[in-house]
């Protein structure tokens, strides 16, 4: 068998188990599974790659594996679970560089047809946009920059401009090759693209300008692989454009906002006009000792997670109280809603990593119908995701995002530190409902003083 033949019976391999493991990623049972025969079918594709015939040199590669893989190694053990969406928009944007690079180096290998060059500079483009647009989304995220919408007179015009000027040097570099300036047009002008199209959007959306910038990063691989005529390029590139998409249409939904709403008009702008309408009301704290007495006393609890049981690392204390409940009697489930915390599955994260068993989480969808038979909701840290004013409260900047009915249970024990707003920065009525009482505190500290009174 020729060494062509090898590479590339591998290269479907490879893809099978990509498609396989993103498939498996899509329950929590299987979802580290799914990782593991992913990185196996990226293993082997990456093996294959290096039998290539026309490698000369294997000493650069090995400085790249190594150092590439000693930062990757370092930066995933000690980032924090909160700080993971920051990670991704980096890892986007290297994605992003690195499409570039190999587009540009494309041009030296060989002699590129036409169809080669619209793709290399496909993959410079949008390379490019990615980088820059993910070192901003980076610098938002992690507050080293300011998260509020950045505009100013004319940007929409300057946009449109920048836009004609990329297109028309691309053109006219595809169809004259040799002059090269025209390529550096193209590449300067799609990192200031990427650098213009995520300042308008303010700091709240990134998590969903991330994903997006994921499916640019596949999209960009997939151009680069059309260029070099690597097949896994092209599949794997597809693969991370597709569900990048899919992701970011997921998380709109989920928000009850549209794409372009969460691109062309910065949310903190639609959250203050919301702000303005005040929730008058007295919310009625409660001590751990008085929620254990009704813990003890109840038979059914739902525990609605969300960002503060993240910052709070409170998931090992969740499940501890959540098997002392189940020991009581009472059968204990999880409600996640799809956008709790701050990156999609990152409550699921959390609770896997506390082993609490997979088939005790349910969708929002399951929960909702059956909220009325649960004697207690447990919230922990989340807010958002739970505030009725979405269903409640026309005129709200949530009116019509779908939340999770917890004040429809028969009690709701609210964990927080304060009266403070969540993500959206709007009030929450929830806080004021009759049936609500208030668990002031480090959402951890407050289950091991409920997990105390157990005894
Ligand atoms: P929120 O941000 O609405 O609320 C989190 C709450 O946690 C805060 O009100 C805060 O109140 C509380 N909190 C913070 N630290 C602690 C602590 N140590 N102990 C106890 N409580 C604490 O979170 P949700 O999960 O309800 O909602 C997620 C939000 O993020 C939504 O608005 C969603 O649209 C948005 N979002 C999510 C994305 C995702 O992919 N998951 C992506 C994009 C946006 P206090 O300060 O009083 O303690």
């Amino acid at each position: 068998m020729g060494i062509e033949l090898l590479v590339n019976l591998t290269y479907v391999a490879a893809a099978v188990l990509f498609i396989f493991g993103l498939k498996m990623l899509g329950s929590p049972a299987t979802a580290r599974k799914g990782n593991l025969v992913s990185a196996i079918g990226m293993f082997l594709a990456v093996v294959v790659t290096l039998l290539d015939q026309s490698i000369i040199d294997y000493k650069w590669i090995g400085l790249g594996i190594v150092l590439g893989g000693v930062v990757g190694a370092v930066v995933a053990r000690s980032v924090a679970m909160t700080s993971m969406p920051e990670m991704v928009a980096l890892f986007n944007g290297t994605g992003g560089i690195a499409s570039l690079l190999v587009g540009w180096a494309a041009l030296y290998g060989f002699d590129p047809n036409s169809f080669q060059m619209v793709t290399i500079v496909l993959s410079i483009l949008i390379g490019g946009v990615t980088f820059t647009g993910s070192l901003i989304a980076y610098g938002k995220l992690s507050e080293r920059m300011p998260g509020r919408p950045l505009v100013f007179g004319g940007q929409r015009i300057f946009n449109i401009l920048l836009i004609l000027g990329i297109v028309v040097s691309a053109t006219l570099f595809v169809v004259n090759p040799d002059t090269i300036a025209y390529l550096y047009i193209v590449v300067a002008l799609s990192l200031l693209l990427g650098v213009m199209l995520v300042i308008p959007i303010g700091g709240a959306d990134m998590p969903v300008v991330i994903s997006l910038l994921n499916s640019y990063s596949g999209l960009a691989a997939c151009a680069a692989g059309l260029a070099i005529n690597n097949i896994i390029l092209i599949v794997a590139g597809a693969l991370v454009g597709a569900s990048g998409i899919i992701l970011t249409q997921i998380m709109c939904k989920a928000m009850n906002r549209s794409l372009s709403n969460v691109l062309f008009s910065g949310f903190s702008a639609v959250a203050s006009g919301g702000a303005a309408a005040k929730i008058e009301g007295e919310a009625k704290p409660m001590s751990a000792d008085d929620a254990y007495y009704v813990l003890e006393a109840a038979s059914s609890v739902v525990i609605v997670p969300g960002y503060g049981m993240a910052v709070a690392q409170a998931q090992h204390a969740v499940k501890e109280l959540q098997e002392i409940l189940e020991k009581n009697g009472a059968e204990v489930v999880y409600a996640i809603h799809p956008v709790a915390g701050r990156m999609p599955g990152h409550m699921n994260v959390l609770l896997a990593e506390a082993d609490v068993s997979y088939d005790l989480l349910l969708e929002m969808d399951a929960v909702n119908p059956r909220m009325e038979t649960f004697d207690v909701a447990i919230v922990i840290g989340a807010n958002d995701v739970v505030n009725p004013a979405a269903r409640e409260m026309e005129g709200s900047p949530i009116y019509g995002m779908p939340v999770i009915n917890v004040d429809m249970a028969r009690n709701v024990f609210v964990m927080k530190r304060s009266m403070a707003s969540g993500f959206a920065g709007i009030d929450n009525p929830l806080f004021f409902k009759d049936n609500t009482r208030m668990l002031f505190g480090d959402a951890k500290e407050m289950l091991g003083n409920i997990i105390k009174a157990f005894g």
